[in-house]
């Protein structure tokens, strides 16, 4: 399963916020043995989220949008996903009903729009918070509030899955640099993929479908690189 992840918010591409929730649902859905293909940071703007949230479904199986789900005037999120499926925002009754039922909220006492999602979209219920979250097609709207947007991918988490991928790795002593024609060859000799990740040293991370190439490539690899002490 391919999947794209679009997160929403002026604070995000200031600097003000770092982009932690795009951290957490990738890490989530490696684990699940989703590939995600795609971190898109977007200013909060109808048109920039309709236009990559359109090419982005045709393109991947799902894609997962968080940020600006909320009643304020500069939360659009909800207007640029209607817009990407040509639909218009429509109050969400069964939200409202839960709104009231689960939530405690008088429906007299939550602000205009706090319910509205993409006509013929599902609302998702916000385990942790009021604004309800939504799907439409192969599109999930979740809120940017880090706690709400784990606690909503708990609901949805079970559509995600993929084939399950083993990772091993190896620290290598070594510049990069020297590294690439072991990299290749490992590459070729087993069915894994391996990703350099300098730093103190360099740690040569090995994925693959098979535990058992994983395994084999790190032997192969910890007999040919220098290791640190
Ligand atoms: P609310 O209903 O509270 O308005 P919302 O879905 O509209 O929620 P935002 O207004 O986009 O969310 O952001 C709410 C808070 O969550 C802000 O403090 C914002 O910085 C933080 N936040 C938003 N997106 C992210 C993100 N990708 N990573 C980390 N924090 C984020
Ligand atoms: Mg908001």
């Amino acid at each position: 399963m391919r999947v794209a992840l679009v997160t929403v918010g002026d604070e995000l591409l200031a600097g003000d916020t770092v982009n932690t929730n795009a951290a957490w649902l990738g890490q989530q859905l490696a684990d699940r043995g989703v590939d995600v293909e795609r971190v898109t940071v977007l200013p909060d703007r109808t048109g920039d989220i309709a236009q990559v949230v359109n090419e982005y479904r045709a393109e991947f199986d799902a894609v997962i949008v968080t940020g600006g789900v909320g009643p304020t005037h500069d939360d659009v999120t909800m207007d640029g996903v209607a817009a990407a499926f040509g639909r218009d925002l429509e109050r969400s009754e069964a939200a409202l009903r839960w709104l009231e039922e689960e939530g405690g909220y008088a429906r007299e006492d939550l602000t205009d729009g706090t319910a509205d999602i993409p006509a013929g979209g599902e609302f998702i219920r916000n385990p942790n918070g009021v604004a309800p979250g939504c799907t439409i097609g192969n599109v999930y709207v979740l809120p940017g509030v880090p706690e709400e947007m784990k606690g909503m991918f708990g609901v949805i988490a079970d559509e995600f899955s993929g084939t399950e991928t083993h990772v091993s790795t190896v620290e290598a002593d070594e510049p990069e640099s020297a590294l690439i024609d072991r990299l290749i060859d490992v590459q070729e000799e087993f069915d894994v993929t391996v990703g350099s990740y300098p730093g103190e040293t360099v740690t040569l991370k090995i994925s693959g479908e098979s535990e058992s190439a994983v395994e084999n490539a790190r032997g192969w690899l910890a007999g040919r690189v220098d290791q640190p002490e």
